[in-house]
């Protein structure tokens, strides 16, 4: 059975965290000399960013709880999605004896983080149609094994993973299954947040960095169990999330809208994208996207990759990668820059 006991490193569990001012006092009211502050305003004219931040950044998850139908108490803020990702190697996985498992060709983070933390990775290809191995994973857990990535959609296959696989994963697996949905707003799936309540082993990681728009941000979020998101936040330094981050991602949460409008022209161009691909000589296959780029198998990725660097169009050359022989990864650009991709690309040889 999964309780949250038997699966965090013991001294987290009995760790005092660190006290700041603002969680000592949590009034607005009052003459505020707690915290050696600055009581003047900034170096900066007509802008005040003199006080500390709230540290559990309230406002912005009161407002994301009802855009994503969960509770306040279920989300976690992060630097990115990176933050929350190092934060459950160091919360969950004790170095040199726990293990977490990755299905390659994924997402490079988790195995960075993994890494840095000292907690070796077991490494589950996915299938040729890039889909969970699902008795190769189940083998492949063993008492060590606190944490499984599933990426949904996968970076960078760009397909969404078969929800029943993740279920059975979800249900046969004692420890964490992370289900990374960066690009969940490009998929025609739902999110897995709506299973939080059935699982009380999911963590669900979303990012402002892609359909939103706010890369430069560094805003990351992940949404589980209060008793998965209170772990987190024990650990997390007191004030990860700035207060110029905190106010204008009120104000883009405000802008729904926009960031939706975003993501049916990147749909669409998605879609005009494929059409042309299937026109062009040098690729050779189109790989079903539910994500914001596209992979594609190519006569030869290397020198494809080069002439469209030497004509100023950067993809992402994934052919060293796994399961990825002579593939590139292409995002999903403005209709001018999709046109000068296409146009290189068949001028090619
Ligand atoms: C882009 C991406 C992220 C986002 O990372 P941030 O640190 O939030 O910018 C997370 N996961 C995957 C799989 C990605 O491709």
């Amino acid at each position: 059975m999964f309780t949250i006991e038997n699966i965090v490193r013991p001294h987290i569990l009995t760790l005092k965290p660190y006290s700041s001012a603002r969680d000592e006092y949590t009034g607005t009211e009052g003459v505020f000399l707690d915290a050696n502050e600055n009581p003047f305003g900034s170096a900066l004219e007509g802008e005040n960013y003199n006080r500390y931040p709230d540290p559990l950044q309230g406002k912005v998850k009161e407002k994301l709880a009802k855009i994503k139908q969960c509770k306040p108490n279920q989300i976690f803020l992060g630097n990115g999605s990176d933050e929350p990702i190092d934060l459950l190697f160091r919360a969950f996985c004790e170095p040199q004896q726990d293990n977490v498992i990755l299905m390659p060709p994924t997402y490079g983070m988790y195995e960075v983080s993994a890494d840095m933390n000292l907690v070796q990775t077991k490494k589950v290809k996915l299938t040729p149609d890039f889909q969970i191995d699902i008795d190769g994973v189940l083998k492949a857990i063993d008492k060590n094994t606190k944490l499984i990535f599933v990426c949904s959609p996968n970076n960078p296959s760009a397909n969404s993973l078969k929800k029943v696989h993740i279920r059975l994963l979800l249900s046969n697996f004692n420890g964490l299954v992370i289900v990374d949905e960066a690009y969940i707003d490009f998929a025609k799936e739902e999110s897995w947040i709506e299973e939080l309540s059935s699982f009380p082993n999911l963590l669900v990681l979303q990012t402002f960095s892609k359909a939103w728009g706010l890369a430069a941000l560094r805003l990351g979020m992940a949404f589980a169990s209060p008793e998965i998101i209170k772990v987190l936040n024990k650990i997390k330094p007191p004030y990860n999330i700035n207060e110029v981050t905190q106010t204008l991602a009120l104000q883009a949460l405000d802008n729904e809208s926009k960031k939706n409008e975003m993501v049916k022209a990147i749909l669409e161009e998605r879609e005009k994208l494929v059409i042309a691909f299937g026109k062009i000589a040098c690729i050779s296959k189109i790989y079903p996207s539910d994500a914001n780029f596209i992979l594609v198998k190519t006569v030869d990725a290397e020198k494809i990759y080069d002439y469209l660097v030497k004509n100023g169009v950067i993809v992402r050359n994934r052919s060293k990668v796994v399961l990825c022989d002579d593939c590139l990864r292409i995002t999903v650009g403005t209709p001018s820059e999709n046109q000068i991709l296409i146009k290189h690309l068949d001028l090619y040889k």
